[in-house]
């Protein structure tokens, strides 16, 4: 994947203005159907929301309770999808959910919300569908959970994803299309041309270049910057979310909660050998630039998590954080959580569609319709193919069989098995050019850091080859290494020495890329 911001001349099919989530499966989409497409984010690639997310492929069990079954239904759907299309990006993840005495739902009606779930998604395979346990079982499967008052549980599947992980292959996919796409490129203006938006100002954020770029067919997909248009900003609200990143718990299933202090829906999801806890959901009025998270949220998710916790964590146990914001349809509803979280097409007068919302697990349908809209005054019939076609990284062959061998292959390396695991859900079908980076320099299987399953092997392939341009979208995004361990100074400074000769970066640049890292 190389960044060329001279690529973006001639005249496009459509231009696409983000490169979250939502532009990059409009970008792959459109370019599968054979559109010329030019893709350009202003920061690095899920350098937003699409990066701050659960990480969760799922229905959203908590909006059958505002009857919410179209969207639910909408998003079980493509999360089955998902898993057949992408088994090694998109994984499945059981969620327990406790019984307690004061639980707001029973035993009963928890089940009758499982049964329904599990036949909205079509009534899966038995290791997606719903399981009841008694008190005693259900702790077997979460053994650090406060056990007085409890009734009992269920366990149902959904699924998993690195969200970042799943935005970069896309815009993969697109390049490996035909699209053109550059990260750290900024829309400036959009160009009219008769009262119709035909093309772009952009500009290079590395050189402060700028150049007009003309499209037939322009598209924002810019996420809570839609917020910062006048005329955009009544179609939309903003609520922030933040999570808590912490040391692993004995168990690989994840835990749906309701918070003792608001009735709130929240999780403890395990990733990358730690556990994420989130989310808060607040109404967001401030800087779009600059979401951070405050100790108040930070107290609000420990002191929620901790009602139900025999050993309590603590403010020292934080291992890192993140918040996102969530853009949605304007709503009146009294709180964000009750607010809808389907999505829109908004088509303005000069012709500009407009993403409203969604979510990170049916972006792959909403963006169809996003090129659909596109196709039909470009008069291109194309049929989608995104939902049918496996993902770019997708290994051919059977999925459990390629596994096995990979994580073989992997062990023969040297490579230890959580890390192995990660590395071919991380890189798909492209592991074994990770692998020859280790079989040419075997000392390349060792972990950056012995307390996350990622190895030096890895860090180097990112930096050559997935367009990496800052050490911050190598250690954030390219590996979460950022918020799943404590990187002091001299763990940065290391991890940009290895790969500086890679970027050709001297020495002042290895200073001024940790500084930046360090803020
Ligand atoms: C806390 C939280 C948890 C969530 N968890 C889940 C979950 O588990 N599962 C799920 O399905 N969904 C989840 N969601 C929702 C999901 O993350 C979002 O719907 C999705 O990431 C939004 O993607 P997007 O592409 O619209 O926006 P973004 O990811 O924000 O992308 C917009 C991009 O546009 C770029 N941009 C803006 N202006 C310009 C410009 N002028 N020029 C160039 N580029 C520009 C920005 O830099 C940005 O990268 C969650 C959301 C939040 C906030």
């Amino acid at each position: 994947m190389k960044r060329d911001f001279s690529a973006l001349s001639g005249e496009f099919d459509l231009l696409v203005c983000g490169g979250g989530i939502y532009g990059a499966w409009t970008a792959y989409d459109a370019a599968l159907r054979g559109l010329r497409v030019a893709l350009v984010e202003q920061g690095d690639w899920a350098g937003a929301t699409s990066s701050a997310s659960s990480k969760l492929v799922h229905g959203g069990l908590r909006y059958l309770e505002t009857f919410d079954f179209k969207l639910v239904k909408k998003a079980l759907t493509e999360r089955q999808r998902l898993l057949r299309i992408a088994p090694h990006r998109v994984w499945p993840l059981r969620f327990g959910v406790p019984v307690y005495d004061d639980s707001r739902n029973g035993m009963l009606k928890l089940k009758a919300g499982l049964t329904l779930y599990d036949a909205l998604a079509g009534f899966p395979p038995d290791a997606m569908r719903h399981h009841r346990f008694a008190a005693q079982n259900f702790l077997e499967h979460f053994p650090f959970l406060a056990t007085s008052g409890l009734r009992g549980g269920y366990t149902y599947g959904d699924a998993q994803t690195d969200d970042a992980r799943l935005v970069l292959e896309l815009v993969a996919g697109a390049l490996a299309h035909g699209a053109v796409c550059v990260n750290y490129a900024s829309v400036m203006t959009w160009v009219e041309a008769d009262g119709k938006v035909c093309g772009a100002t952009v500009r290079d954020e590395l050189s402060g270049a700028s150049r007009s770029v003309r499209a037939r067919q322009c598209v924002s997909t810019s996420g809570q910057w839609l917020a910062t248009n006048e005329a955009e900003r009544a179609w939309c609200r903003l609520s922030k979310g933040v999570h808590l990143v912490l040391p692993a718990l004995p168990t690989h299933e994840a835990i749906l909660l309701t918070a003792k202090q608001d009735g709130r829906v929240f999780f403890i999801i395990p990733w990358y050998g730690r556990t994420l806890l989130g989310t808060t959901d607040t109404d967001y009025r401030g800087d779009v630039n600059h979401v951070a998270v405050e100790a108040a949220d930070r107290d609000y998710l420990l002191a929620a998590a901790n009602d139900y916790l025999q050993s309590h964590w603590t403010r020292g146990d934080v291992i890192a954080s993140y918040a996102g914001l969530r853009v949605m349809k304007q709503s009146d509803a009294a709180h964000p959580s009750a607010a809808s979280r389907d999505w829109e097409i908004k088509t303005s007068a000069n012709g500009l569609h407009h993403s409203v919302g969604g979510k990170l697990t049916s972006a792959r349908e909403d963006a169809a319709v996003i090129v659909d809209a596109v196709c039909a005054p470009l008069g291109v019939s194309a049929a989608g193919l995104s939902g049918a076609r496996a993902l770019p990284w997708a290994p051919q062959q059977d999925f459990a069989a390629w596994s096995a061998g990979v994580t073989a292959r992997a062990q023969g390396l040297g490579i230890d098995a959580e890390s192995a695991l990660w590395l071919l859900r991380r890189h798909g079908n492209r592991v074994e050019q990770v692998f020859e980076l280790v079989a040419a320099t075997p000392q390349r299987a060792a972990r950056i850091v012995p307390e996350v399953p990622l190895i030096e092997a890895d860090l180097l392939w990112c930096a050559q080859d997935e367009m990496v341009l800052h050490l911050s979208d190598l250690l954030r995004r390219r590996l979460p290494l950022l918020i799943l361990a404590r990187l002091g100074e001299s763990r940065l400074r290391a991890c940009a020495e290895m790969i500086a000769p890679l970027l050709a970066w001297d020495a002042e640049r290895v200073e001024r890329e940790v500084a930046t890292c360090r803020a």
